[in-house]
């Protein structure tokens, strides 16, 4: 997962602005299943970020909606090259987390 510091770098050169508390409220859940939160496209969210950063300055509610999906899409794209460069190895999560639920009960 990127960190906040590097998507407040590449909104930063992409807009010239940091948005760094934009990048930081996405990111306000912390832990390995922090997309939970704040990283599904919902009205409800686009109207909320709109406002605050229009609010900030005119023009600037547009700049972070579109920097709020550079965030979510910069985080996908990161699990995905993982999978790839993984390769065959690679499986899901809870599917290795059940086997070593197996494992451990043979054990016994
Ligand atoms: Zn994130």
């Amino acid at each position: 997962m990127p960190r906040v510091k590097s998507h407040i770098k590449e909104s930063k050169r992409r807009t010239g602005f940091d948005l760094t508390e934009l990048h930081e409220w996405i990111d306000e859940f912390e832990g390995r299943d922090h997309r939970e939160f704040r990283h599904t496209l919902t009205d409800k969210d686009i109207e909320k970020i709109f406002n605050f950063w229009e609010k900030k300055k005119e023009g600037l509610g547009k700049v972070a909606v579109e920097e709020w999906l550079e965030h979510i899409i910069d985080d996908y794209q990161d699990t995905l090259e993982i999978i790839r460069k993984a390769k065959k190895e690679w499986k899901p999560r809870v599917l290795k987390e059940k086997e070593r639920r197996k494992s451990r009960k043979k054990k016994k």
